[in-house]
């Protein structure tokens, strides 16, 4: 699973999908007059014959013009800027809309001899067809999202040692700046399948991948908000500094948790924090931490939860 849009193979369209899959570029060329058509449809675009038929090709083609996108064009594209978004003129006189891939965007030239490159995206197999130089040597690259190695336990920088008993060291941490990002997690379906069977929260938007692409308001499956939450203790958040010198820490809850924006499943995560508060309570030393959770990329948070953890 991924989070960026995937393609819904119609019947009409599903040859030229299948197609990839198995490593063929499909084309359908009118049987009446012998031109080709793009996008798959059920009649020739030249003639409007319905009598056309799937024929293998080549791929190749020229560019025919192309723009680098250097934001994100959807904020499930964020991280994999700059995107080259191009059209290709194939060999059939076809035009593609499609993504560059494997080359520097002072290297491309429109008319250029492009060939395609088959990028598989999903762990279903799903293949869409990219572009590259005729010259590059790439046929084919692995997109499917891969959950990044976990840190090292002692990575992250020396952390100061601060009493809990010395309360102005600890008032000097409450900052508006957050900390380094955390590691970050992968967010896929199978997590969100684990989590909606041990909730019992099983509603479609999380579990049913099929009806959420097509009637969710996502575009696809999202995590429950509870799931990204505790997936905090999976992020190693770098701290500056670690309290010491308490008998007992507790969590002692939230004072405010929001899920301002969806998570798409497939989506990678990180995280950051600041202090918040720090004050001197009956029951202890209480000091909120404020935890955001962010799909990478984005800079609306998918979770803001204001941590009270209390030194007894
Ligand atoms: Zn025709």
């Amino acid at each position: 699973m991924s989070n960026k849009p995937m393609p819904l193979a119609t019947p009409i369209s599903a040859p030229f999908w299948n197609g990839l899959k198995e490593g063929r570029v499909q084309l359908q060329q009118c049987n009446s007059c012998q031109q080709w058509t793009f996008y798959p449809r059920r009649h020739c675009s030249h003639c409007l014959s319905h009598d056309l038929s799937w024929k293998e090709v080549s791929g190749a083609g020229t560019l025919y013009t192309f723009t680098v996108a250097r934001i994100p064009t959807l904020p499930e594209f964020a991280g994999a800027e700059p995107q080259i978004l191009a059209v290709v003129e194939l060999e059939q006189g076809v035009r593609m809309n499609t993504t560059l891939v494997g080359l520097a965007p002072d290297d491309i030239r429109v008319g250029m001899a492009v060939k395609p490159v088959r990028a598989r995206v999903s762990e279903d197999g799903t293949v869409l067809l990219r572009y590259t130089g005729a010259d590059v040597d790439l046929v084919e690259r692995d997109e499917v999202p891969k959950a990044p190695p976990a840190p090292a336990a002692d990575a992250g920088p020396a952390r100061t040692r601060i009493d809990v008993k010395d309360i102005d060291a600890l008032k000097a941490l409450v900052s508006d700046q957050f900390s380094d990002w955390s590691n970050q997690i992968l967010v896929d379906q199978a997590l969100i399948d684990d989590f909606a069977r041990l909730s019992g929260d099983d509603y479609w938007i999380h579990t049913d991948p099929e009806r959420a692409r097509k009637e969710g308001p996502f575009g696809g499956t999202i995590a429950h908000g509870a799931l990204v939450q505790v997936l905090m203790s999976r992020m190693q958040v770098p701290l500056s500094f670690e309290v010491t010198g308490f008998t007992n820490m507790v969590n002692y809850g939230s004072e405010r948790l929001r899920f301002p924006s969806p998570v798409p499943a497939g989506s990678l995560l990180h995280s950051r924090v600041r202090v918040k508060s720090v004050e001197v309570l009956p029951r202890g030393t209480q000091m909120i931490m404020e935890f955001n959770i962010h799909v990478v990329g984005q800079d609306r948070p998918a979770v803001i939860n204001d941590l009270v953890i209390l030194y007894m």
